[in-house]
């Protein structure tokens, strides 16, 4: 009898205890659970929390954690961003990671994968329907225009950094959160805006000891598109059982969006399809080759593209690409990229860059009719390939002055001051220009506003002379100096 009460004693002891060691972790469950419910997170999403099997939620698919190990490369690319944009006159911008639906389905366009399969769509607590960015441009145009910056002086150039999402299909050098260095210029219509940008990712990446090579096409304005899609339609149409799927269903809703097919069946059919460059107008040509002249100017390599259309609705005219020259990248790149290939067929590259002009989007959003270019780099691919690169390059720009301002006269001399205006940047002066505008009076104007303490001005006569005027901005005193010894005036000047 005592055996058996002892028995059951201890029984009840042992139940209690265990239902005690359990209460604390069920207790901290459910707080955790209220926790997550407060901060409006679904269950799948939830916090970190070991339950008492030890259960713990993975991390996403398509997401990484950025652990100290990989820091220093992230150092790396951000400050050589920040460097470069800043050195060309860009002006730091953060838009929010949340923005209204409609944003970024009326920018980027219903037909684009990015709007009907990637983008993060829900219903916020107040029931506006919010998407996470899923790229920057769309934003930047919202804050350009919410925030009155066509009444400075133009063009605005705004560069970011950081996180978009997009439920893409997770693999090498594909995220679902991925980051990007991005820049933009509104403002100006000009072959040298859009060379500009191209020449600041091409530098990014140079700076970051990544040979590349920019891929060119240019898609001509919606009025040069219109006959072209009648013609790229028709012979899609007769060759649509040569097609995947998805290009069979884009042909009508979205006959250009098909040439940027990644699916190595349609390739062939692809590269025989009409090419839009026929169908330029002759402002349209003669706008492309004034970009590419600039390029050769700049020593840029590229290549033409005539399927390059990029993905996006709002592009018109110059589009790009930048990808890694497989001639100096030793190690396999990632493989199938959101945006295209250097070469169809075999070793698909990932694009590093993309970007182009989208002269419409501002005056579609709502804004006052606004030309406008830019670009993205895909911050994880350049990690891949900093990663596989054995050394790193130590070429870095110090510079710690509020720069100079640099102004042209006349088409020779704007020529030439791209030229100059990168050598001087090479060797850490932090330069402003306007190679949009052609007045002097507008230009020292624009100077002034960039409180800067120099001005060089570049004319007709000083191209000839190899001279240039260095003007001080505070007395109006000008002197010309011999352009080669600019760079040593300009170090006693302003001490850089
Ligand atoms: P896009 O905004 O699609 O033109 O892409 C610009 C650049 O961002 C690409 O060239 C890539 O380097 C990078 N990128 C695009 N999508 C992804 C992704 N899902 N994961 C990682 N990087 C990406």
């Amino acid at each position: 009898m005592l055996k058996k009460s002892m028995k059951k004693i201890k029984k009840t002891v042992k139940s209690v205890s265990k239902k005690r060691a359990e209460e604390p972790a069920k207790k901290n469950i459910q707080e955790e659970k209220k926790l997550i419910l407060a901060a409006g997170l679904e269950d799948d999403e939830q916090l970190v929390v070991k339950g008492p099997k030890g259960k713990l939620p993975s991390l996403l698919r398509g997401m990484k954690d950025v652990l100290p190990k990989d820091w220093p490369y992230w150092k790396k690319i951000y400050h050589t961003a920040e460097n470069i944009a800043e050195a060309y006159g860009f002006g730091y911008m953060e838009t929010p990671v949340l923005e209204e639906a409609s944003l970024f389905t009326r920018s980027i366009g219903r037909g684009t994968d990015i709007i009907e399969k990637e983008m993060y769509v829900f219903d916020d607590r107040d029931g506006t329907r919010v998407g996470m960015r899923p790229e920057f441009t769309a934003g930047a145009v919202r804050a350009y225009i919410s925030h009155g910056m066509h009444t400075l002086p133009q063009p605005v150039k705004l560069w970011s950094f950081g996180q978009l999402f997009r439920h893409d299909r997770p693999q090498a050098g594909r995220y679902r959160q991925l980051h990007q260095f991005n820049c933009e210029s509104f403002g100006a219509h000009d072959p040298a805006v859009d060379a500009e940008l191209i020449v600041v990712a091409y530098n990014f990446l140079r700076d970051l000891g990544i040979e590349t090579i920019v891929q060119m096409n240019s898609i001509g304005t919606s009025e040069d598109r219109q006959n072209y899609l009648v013609e790229l339609t028709g012979y899609l149409r007769t060759k649509r059982s040569y097609l995947c799927e998805d290009c069979k269903k884009r042909i009508t809703r979205n006959p250009l969006r098909v040439l940027d097919c990644k699916n190595e069946s349609c390739r062939p059919t692809l590269e025989e399809a009409p090419q839009i460059v026929d169908w330029l107008s002759e402002a349209s040509k003669n706008y492309f080759m004034k970009v590419l002249e600039f390029l050769d100017e700049l020593e840029v390599p590229y290549t033409l593209k005539p399927t390059l259309v990029r993905g996006l609705d709002y592009y018109t005219e110059t589009v790009f690409e930048i990808y890694e020259d497989p001639s100096t990248s030793s190690g396999q790149a990632p493989s199938a990229g959101s945006t295209g290939s250097p070469q169809a067929g075999a070793g698909q590259q990932s694009a590093l860059c993309g970007g182009g002009r989208y002269d419409l989007l501002v005056g579609e959003l709502g804004g006052p009719p606004t030309p406008a270019c830019g670009f993205a780099l895909g911050v994880e691919r350049v990690m891949t390939i900093l990663r596989r690169k054995a050394e790193e390059n130590k070429d870095k720009i110090e510079k710690e002055s509020g720069g100079v301002f640099f102004a042209h006269l006349g088409e020779q001399a704007r020529r030439r001051t791209l030229k100059m205006i990168e050598d001087l940047r090479r060797d850490g002066v932090v330069l402003h220009h306007s190679l949009g505008k052609t007045a002097l009076k507008a230009q020292l104007e624009l100077a002034n506003k960039f409180a800067v303490a120099y001005t060089l001005i570049l004319g007709q006569k000083e191209v000839q002379d190899g001279t240039i005027i260095i003007r001080d901005m505070e007395s109006g005193i000008q002197e010309i100096v011999d352009q080669k010894k600019l760079k040593s005036e300009l170090e006693k000047k302003t001490k850089i």
